[in-house]
């Protein structure tokens, strides 16, 4: 007898999470580096309060008043003038879009289905199908991690994939879906007989290039369209948790039908709403996120590396023969890094000034010492 009595495809597997260390420079989970200022803090601690006096009461099950402030938050991006916007209805939010994505897969995936993407990608979109038990199916992106459409339109068309996830910016290449790209995935994924959604995970949508539009401007086109953004990047605040997604609202009602209730705690929706009536202030530090990325993508092909183009708020690159030896001489400088991706490449995150200093500081002595 095998104890626990776990799940076969479960056994032995080491549970998902970079290395959470102690070190001074901590670049490796893309969180933003500026903390919330006072005024911020205060908020929360002030509705957090409210809410603790109620916590003899479940919270409200459907968490109205934040969906109503997600969907506002998402339409000071649009041109409501030219459509009526995302309405309240059309927005879910969970624990991080980690649950959010896992939802999706409950509520669309499962025994017999599949779910498709494109390597490399984020790293958690198995693990979400394996525990939806559902088929997972991967294609390839192209060197410079871009897609090429029409082998994924074939890709499609052969699997008939009930679920397409597609971050955009990519995790972990930093690499933005162009919007034919977006319209192509979601007219191949539905025909007459069958209906994929296409799940574009926009985690870093905040930070992408001018220019480089976001997925939630083509909801009114595609139904089968599910925008999913989180407020752990570039909102800042990766602790509280919560994570959300744009999508029709038969999308949203079906979602209902698998989460368990009260899924988001009254702590969790007081917080959000604080943070999202100081959204400017707490997205002030993106500007200054993006232009160091650019300053470190520059810097790192000036040191003769290879580097993927960005619209995130973390860059790839490479290529080591032993990254894991790179990485780890980095830590021994007090530079936490993450390697993930292709074979050979490593991730850093953008943090502050003093931050990225140290990284390049301790990146130049590293290479300098295996010439
Ligand atoms: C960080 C990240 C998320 C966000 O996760 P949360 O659960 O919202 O913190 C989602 N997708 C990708 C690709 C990410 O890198």
């Amino acid at each position: 007898m095998t104890f626990p009595p776990i799940r076969e495809e479960l056994r032995g597997i080491e549970p998902y999470g970079a290395p959470q260390l102690d070190v001074s420079v901590q670049l490796n989970v893309n969180e933003n580096p500026y903390g919330p200022s006072p005024a911020v803090v205060a908020d929360i601690a002030e509705s957090v309060a409210t809410a603790a006096a109620t916590l003899n009461r479940y919270p409200d099950r459907e968490f109205t008043d934040l969906r109503a402030a997600l969907a506002d938050y998402l339409n000071r991006d649009l041109d409501t003038s030219a459509s009526q916007g995302i309405t309240p209805e059309q927005v879910w939010a969970a624990n991080g879009s980690n649950e959010v994505m896992l939802q999706l897969l409950q509520a669309f995936g499962g025994p017999g289905r599949t779910a498709l993407s494109f390597a490399p990608t984020y790293s958690m979109y198995p693990e979400y199908a394996r525990d939806a038990m559902t088929g997972w199916v991967v294609g390839r992106r192209e060197s410079d991690f871009s897609l090429d459409l029409d082998a994924a339109r074939e890709l499609i068309l052969e699997h008939r994939p009930h679920v397409v996830l597609l971050p955009s910016p990519n995790n972990p290449t930093g690499t933005a879906l162009p919007p034919e790209a977006v319209s192509m995935l979601c007219e191949a994924a539905a025909n007459d007989e069958h209906c994929g959604i296409v799940v574009v995970d926009e985690a870093y949508g905040e930070f992408r290039r001018e220019g480089t539009p976001s997925a939630v401007e083509m909801l009114p086109k595609h139904r089968n369209l599910v925008v999913s953004r989180t407020m752990s990047k570039a909102f800042a605040l990766a602790g509280a948790r919560l994570g959300y997604f744009a999508a029709a609202s038969e999308i949203c009602d079906a979602v209902r039908v698998v989460r368990l209730p009260y899924h988001l705690s009254a702590v969790t929706q007081a917080t959000a709403l604080a943070a999202l009536r100081h959204a400017p202030e707490l997205l002030g530090r993106v500007d200054d996120l993006r232009r160091a990325r650019d300053e470190t993508v520059g810097w790192l092909r000036d040191q003769g590396l290879e580097v993927a183009d960005s619209d995130a708020n973390f860059v790839l690159f490479g290529t080591f023969e032993d990254r894991h030896a790179v990485w780890q001489a980095l830590l021994d400088l007090g530079v936490l890094i993450r390697e993930t991706g292709p074979d050979g490449w490593l991730r850093v995150s953008i943090g502050t000034p003093e931050e990225m200093k140290s990284f390049k500081n301790a990146l130049s002595e590293v290479m300098e010492e295996s010439k």
